[in-house]
């Protein structure tokens, strides 16, 4: 799961054009294995396998070029992190030369010992992600058997070593109504933050869009939820909520703006600036084997194509919320509307929004919603013939 927390949250000032700025974070896909099946999994459809995955050196060098670059936070991320045996290598140079590392993990393959080390070496965060609080379910959400025993351990792991914990829950069809009990759970592991996150519907989640979208009636109560338990936690537990864009009158600021405060780097090391991003066609993905990191942030044709407002088509392009949301989400205007340089449907003022909420609530009234497609790694091609 690699929802990264929000350690970067981006402020409304107006963009630059050009971009004169660092990117805040980077997210590194150390890989895509993961043991988990969530059917939600942003990672692509089709997964980077484990041999044509960045090697510890290639890696170590992408932290350099961070902090160089003056990227402060480090999310190590997947597919799950931890399977890759040289995780303490890679977060031991992040560590050296100054970035903040923070680990977002399912928890299942992690040990008590191993986490100890990770601490030893300069992780600074743990955000572990859970599928949900009731074994049946979560089992069912995750096709992981006993996965959230495990993940009490972990928490438990977590503030024993002294470590700022977050709970990262995305929340769909299948756990809405578990929410309070989710963040009981949360205020149990002691975790200072947690993550409740509405899905974002692309790659896997979107395959699995009608078996996994919940009512508005459940939105809406799910943020009465929220609102009171952040009432009356203040001080004990901060909550991030992210607001599902079927239901929305507005769309976010995706990644805080496209190319404005956040890059991505795939396990093969393409970089990226979004997780999603590669859904979206005639974009070019620079790799850091063959450019240097800075150069692709600055100069890469998909970090230009859609940063700032330039790009954009009306209504964006005279709204005044044009540089305050910078017109939502482009994979999703591509993956609703065909073009991504339209306005995200999620905007009640896209021509396509009538439709968008439409496909939301008619899924979600089926009372029988379709059966999960796993996230699985497809079988590897056979080679060509002669
Ligand atoms: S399968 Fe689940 S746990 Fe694994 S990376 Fe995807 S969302 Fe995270
Ligand atoms: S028209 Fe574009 S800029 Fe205006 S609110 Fe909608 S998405 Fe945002």
């Amino acid at each position: 799961m690699n929802e990264i927390a929000p350690m970067e949250q981006f402020s409304e000032k107006p963009v630059v054009e050009a971009c004169a700025r660092a990117p805040v974070g980077l997210l590194a896909e150390l890989t895509h294995r993961c043991p988990l099946q969530c059917p939600y999994c942003s990672n692509p459809l089709e997964l980077d396998r484990v041999n044509s995955e960045l090697t510890t050196e290639q890696w170590q060098d992408v932290m350099r070029q961070a902090a160089d670059l003056g990227i402060l936070q480090i999310h190590l991320s997947g597919g799950e992190p931890t399977v890759r045996k040289d995780l303490e290598d890679i977060v031991e140079v992040a560590a050296k030369v100054g970035l903040y590392t923070n680990l977002i993990t399912a928890g299942v393959t992690l040990t008590r010992d191993r986490l100890k080390r990770l601490k030893e070496l300069g992780l600074d965060h743990v955000q572990l992600s859970i599928q949900d609080v009731d074994d049946v379910n979560a089992e069912k959400i995750s096709a992981y058997k006993n996965g959230l025993a495990k993940k009490r351990e972990v928490g438990k792991w977590v503030r024993e070593f002294d470590m700022p914990l977050t709970i990262n829950a995305p929340i769909h069809r299948l756990n809405i109504e578990n929410l309070p009990n989710i963040i009981e759970f949360a205020v149990e592991m002691g975790a200072g933050r947690i993550e409740v996150a509405n899905i974002q519907y692309y790659a896997w989640a979107l395959k699995n869009r009608a078996a996994l979208m919940p009512t508005r009636a459940q939105v809406l109560k799910s943020a009465e939820i929220v609102e009171a338990a952040k009432e009356r936690l203040k001080g004990v537990m901060v909550f991030d909520f992210v607001v599902p864009d079927y239901y929305a009158k507005t769309p976010k600021p995706c990644m805080g703006g496209w190319g404005r405060g956040v890059m991505n780097v795939t396990p093969q090391g393409r970089v990226l600036p979004c997780h999603a991003s590669e859904s979206v066609p005639g974009l070019v993905f620079d790799n850091v084997k063959d450019r240097p990191l800075a150069d692709i942030w600055l100069n890469g044709q998909a970090f230009q194509k859609y940063r700032g407002t330039s790009w954009m088509k009306e209504p964006c392009r005279s709204c005044p919320r044009a540089e305050i949301d910078f017109g939502g989400c482009r994979c999703q205007a591509m993956a609703f509307t065909g073009d991504a340089a339209n306005t995200d449907p999620a905007c009640k003022l896209s021509p396509h929004h009538g439709a968008f909420v439409a496909a939301a609530e008619q899924e979600s009234a089926e009372q029988t919603p379709p059966p999960f497609v796993y996230r699985r790694m497809a079988p590897a091609k056979a080679p060509a013939a002669e």
